[in-house]
């Protein structure tokens, strides 16, 4: 336990910035931090329960402000997804990652790479051509690659998210709903679209061994997900209860800051290592 806490205090403070206090940030702050490239990847590891090796991470951006240090996701990913600015954000996040992931190929790492989509870019035709095109150019699988999508974003009408995710799932991208059962039409979502993993709300997971209903929530979640074929990922795993009970949940992966909080680029390879090292 000692070492799992000393590892995951390589990762990021859990204090937040100081801009909560400010509130969200301006647009043109916003565009600044695009043009300028403040925006930084976290990546916070994602566990195989069985044999606790490591599946992949998941990139979380951080905004580094000149003036506020490290911002969090709270704070811009609403103000840029009413402008098109989240498209930009999108696109900036998977080239830089895509980079990040063929570092760690070189360095011997097969690590499956979560990237979060905003429900605006499944409104864009274009969209699938512009990620396989980059895939291509990078000669990265698209299995590689999962997209995480809220599952509250998913307009259950539009006829363009649906064709736009087949056409990600068919060329074998991985999709993940995320944030499953905060929604209502948690249900439909799953029958229309073509998900191959689904993340049980860390709202959930937290509460689960002593709150009945959440425990109910995440077991029928995790039935549901069997019988549909779809991987299921436990994200809030946060201390070493959740983090024992997890296996026999039933989850296939498990994320949290149990295990690690996102971890900036540049120590992701050491914390790696030291992973494999005390679970081999
Ligand atoms: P999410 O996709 O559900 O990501 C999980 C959030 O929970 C992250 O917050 C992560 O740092 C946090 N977390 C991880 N482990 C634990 C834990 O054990 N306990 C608790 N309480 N929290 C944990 P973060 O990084 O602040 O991101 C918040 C949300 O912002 C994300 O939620 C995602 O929806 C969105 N987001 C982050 N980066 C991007 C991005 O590049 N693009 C888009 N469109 N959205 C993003
Ligand atoms: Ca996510
Ligand atoms: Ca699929
Ligand atoms: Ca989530």
């Amino acid at each position: 336990d000692s070492v799992i806490k000393l590892l995951s205090s390589i990762g990021e403070k859990p204090k937040k910035a100081e801009s909560s206090k400010e509130g969200p940030l301006k647009i043109y702050e916003l565009i600044r931090g695009i043009e300028k490239e403040q925006f930084e990847i976290f990546y916070q590891p994602k566990i195989n329960c069985s044999d606790r090796t490591i599946y992949g991470v998941e990139a979380l951006s951080r905004l580094n402000h000149p003036r506020l240090g490290l911002v969090f996701p709270d704070q811009f990913i609403d103000a840029m997804e009413r402008t098109s600015l989240i498209n930009e954000l999108t696109r900036y996040i998977l080239e830089k990652s895509l980079e990040h992931w063929k570092h760690w190929h070189r360095h011997g790492y097969l690590l499956n790479l979560a990237i979060n989509i905003s429900p605006k870019e499944l409104n864009n035709l274009d969209f699938p051509e512009y990620v396989l095109g980059l895939l291509k150019k990078k000669s990265i699988p698209p299995e590689f690659l999962t997209l995480e999508i809220t599952e509250t974003a998913l307009d259950l009408d539009h006829a363009d998210s649906l064709e736009v995710l087949d056409r990600l799932s068919m060329h074998g991208i991985q999709l993940s709903i995320d944030d499953f059962g905060t929604g209502h039409s948690s249900l439909e979502r799953l029958r229309i679209f073509p998900f191959d993993e689904l993340k049980v709300d860390k709202s959930f997971m937290l509460h689960a061994r002593e709150n009945d209903s959440d425990r109910a929530i995440v077991e029928s979640s995790v039935m549901l997900a069997k019988r549909l074929g779809l991987k299921v990922v436990f994200e809030g795993i946060e201390n070493s209860d959740l983090y024992n009970m997890s296996d026999h949940l039933g989850g296939d992966i498990i994320q949290g800051y149990y295990m690690s909080r996102p971890i900036p680029e540049q120590d992701l390879l050491k914390w790696i290592e030291n992973w494999i090292k005390k679970n081999s």
